[in-house]
């Protein structure tokens, strides 16, 4: 059922009935842990929706055996059992739709327009995918000399921690869950302190769906949990999604301890190139939704949009326009536009990004802080222009609804602008020569090149990154590397 199905009323009737539980979900149950508890506040209306408690060293320690005991078995057990177990989860998911939604809404303050018809139905489908490749996935038989057979198969590596952030809650969580556990690993997740609702709610129906205790476990809290994680002895690999800073955190710990296995999806700052010969009005919607959806708070944004010069002012004009579309609005609402940004402080550190793009630059929209069913994290999408291009809001990645658009002279400007940052996330490109679309995209470093849309992305194709956008690919089969080992088996028959 889709956001708009229900009316305004209805959602606000339903979030007020909701009651979530904030306790860690280990060994198969919900826990009460050793640290403190903390009050988990809605972004969109600024009540309290529940209290998280924060895991300690020792309720880590406590996940990560859980994992390790049950983890030879729940690998043992036949491909076509793990394979129903994780399609019940799938189905119960989905039964448990709504509620999920309307918890992400409350938790992260995103519309309920998107958490019911891109988040959930994506979460769905990634474990149904990665439940249905089980089965059809088979090991190798490369060529060996006469009298030998050689034997290459995929083997779990054993305990996954997956560390997530706060912008795709559930959606990244089952990017790293699903492969995870599909493989035969057991998984302790640890989402974000910001956004933790969701994933306990999974690994409830995931029990209840005949997920072995201890398979999956969430543990609950911020850097500390984080760090007791990443400094485990006992954990085999680590898939993160976060920011640069916090991977780089992530390779010391590995390093220091047991070297565990990582795949670090990091952060970006992409760039859409605009050539004159594009179709400028779908061009100028889809760079707004590149740069403005969710907030703004995408790693693969296109936050920066290269435009070629004889266009650029009919671009703008048509980009301006387009920005309205993203203005924000109630996200229980039922109605199109943006919803709030994650808490009050972040939108304090985007305001502060837009006030500088004004003082040395020009504000050509929006950027200005609204208020909202109670909450003042909601901002006007803004669209600033005049900057140079080595200037932070060209480099930096600002998590929020803030574009910058410049523009360029010749193919070759486009394609070194686009490359300066320390990032390699993602590239949307606008243009109707195909030639072009070939040298262009060759050129480009980025994970992932969207030809004539924007942040183009399926459970079947490879996500992740180049440069400090980090390493390693979330979903599609290639998700397989980061949970497996390859083991060759060598018969020397001859
Ligand atoms: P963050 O790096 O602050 O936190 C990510 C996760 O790491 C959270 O669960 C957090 O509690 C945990 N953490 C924080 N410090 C830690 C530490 N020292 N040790 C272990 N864990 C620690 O990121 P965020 O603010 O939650 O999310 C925004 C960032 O995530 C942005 O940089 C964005 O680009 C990035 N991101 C990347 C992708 C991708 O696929 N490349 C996708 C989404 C978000």
């Amino acid at each position: 059922m889709s956001g708009t199905d229900h009316p305004r009323t209805d959602w606000h009737r339903r979030a007020t009935a909701l009651a979530a539980d904030g306790r860690a979900h280990i060994g198969g149950r919900r826990r009460d842990t050793g640290g403190r508890r903390e009050p988990v506040v809605s972004p969109a209306n600024g009540g309290q929706i529940a209290e998280l408690g924060i895991c300690a060293a020792a309720d880590v320690d406590r996940a990560v055996a859980a994992a390790r005991r049950v983890q030879p078995a729940w690998a043992a057990r036949p491909d076509q059992e793990r394979k129903e177990v994780l399609l019940r989860l799938a189905d119960s998911l989905e039964r448990h739709s709504e509620e999920l939604a309307l918890l992400e809404t409350l938790d992260i303050g995103k519309p309920i327009t998107q958490t019911t018809t891109v988040d959930l139905p994506g979460v769905i489908a990634t474990f149904r995918y990665y439940a249905e490749a089980i089965d059809k996935c088979s090991g190798a038989l490369p060529s060996t000399p006469p009298g030998a057979t050689a034997l290459v198969a995929r083997e779990p590596l054993g305990v996954v921690a997956a560390i997530v952030p706060w912008n795709y809650p559930l959606e990244i969580a089952s990017w790293k869950v699903a492969p995870a556990l599909a493989a035969g690993n057991s998984v302790v997740l640890k989402p974000s302190e910001q956004s933790s609702l969701t994933a306990l709610r999974m690994a409830d129906l995931a029990a209840d769906a005949g997920l072995p205790d201890g398979a999956l476990n969430v543990v609950t809290g911020g850097a500390e949990t984080g760090t007791a994680l990443a400094a485990h002895m006992d954990v085999d690999v680590l898939a993160f999604t976060g920011s640069t800073r916090v991977a780089r955190e992530l390779l010391v710990a590995s390093g220091r301890s047991n070297l565990k296995r990582l795949a670090l999806e990091a952060g970006g700052k992409s760039s859409t190139l605009v050539f004159a010969d594009a179709d400028l009005t779908g061009a100028a919607e889809m760079a707004a939704a590149g740069a403005f959806y969710n907030q703004g708070q995408v790693c693969s944004a296109t936050s920066r949009i290269l435009v070629e010069r004889p266009v650029l002012e009919e671009f703008t004009r048509a980009l301006v326009k387009a920005a309205q579309a993203h203005r924000p609005t109630d996200p229980l609402g039922g109605g199109a536009g943006n919803g709030a940004l994650i808490s009050t402080a972040h939108t304090d550190s985007v305001q502060e990004w837009i006030r500088r793009g004004k003082a040395d630059g020009e504000l050509l929209d929006g950027g200005r802080r609204v208020e909202i069913t109670g909450s003042d994290a909601y901002l006007e999408p803004a669209v600033i222009t005049g900057l140079g291009a080595d200037h932070p809001l060209h480099t930096e990645e600002v998590f929020g609804p803030v574009a910058v658009v410049h523009p360029f002279d010749t193919e070759d400007e486009a394609v070194h602008l686009a490359n300066a940052t320390r990032y390699g996330l993602a590239a949307s490109l606008w243009t109707e020569d195909f030639r072009r679309v070939q040298r262009t995209a060759a050129r480009l470093v980025a994970g992932t090149v969207s030809v004539n849309t924007v942040d183009a992305l399926s459970v079947t194709t490879p996500f992740g990154g180049f440069k400090q956008s980090g390493f390693g690919r979330d979903l599609s089969l290639h998700a397989f590397d980061n949970y497996t080992a390859l083991k060759t088996t060598w018969l020397q028959w001859g």
